[in-house]
């Protein structure tokens, strides 16, 4: 997997301060992308080890501020993605249980929940931004979505309701 950014003391993408991983790799080419450059997986630099521990020690170092993690791109939810994206959601939520995962994807909550390797990336997951960017839904008062369509989806309470 590949990403393009990691922005430290995010305070934008999710409530809290954050730590924000841009991801490389999306399917969905929504008219009007923001960020048609993370289409390409290639797009970026390589998502190792090494850059992954970096995060969890700066989770480690300012523990007490921050909130979380949040996962954008391109889409997280992209089918190169998932495997390696679950790898850190279990190893962040092993090291910090308290702090919440965040999530984008171009899918739809019904579209992930179907696909068993995607939903097992997102029942690790505590927030689902869900749907493609419609251009013609853009709303700019909108928190944390883009268009009118995406849900902000509490993936937590929502699986537990579906499973009652
Ligand atoms: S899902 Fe996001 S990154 Fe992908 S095309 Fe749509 S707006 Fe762009």
């Amino acid at each position: 997997m590949n990403y393009s950014d990691i922005k430290f003391t995010d305070m934008i993408n999710g409530k809290g301060i954050r730590v924000t991983l841009f991801v490389s790799g999306c399917s969905h080419r929504c008219k009007g992308c923001f960020n048609k450059e993370t289409w390409n997986s290639e797009y970026g630099v390589p998502f190792t080890k090494d850059i992954q521990e970096n995060i969890l020690e700066y989770f480690e170092r300012f523990n007490s501020s921050m909130k979380g993690l949040s996962l954008l791109g391109g889409d997280p939810t992209y089918h190169k993605n998932v495997e390696t994206l679950k790898d850190f959601c279990t190893e962040f939520k092993r090291r910090f249980p308290k702090k919440d995962i965040w999530i984008w994807s171009g899918f739809t909550w019904e579209q992930i929940i179907t696909d068993p390797k995607k939903y097992e990336l997102l029942k690790l997951c505590d927030v689902l931004i869900d749907g493609k960017f419609m251009e013609e839904l853009k709303d700019v008062n909108l928190k944390w979505r883009g268009s009118s369509n995406q849900r902000v989806i509490d993936v937590q309470s929502t699986i537990k309701n579906n499973n009652e």
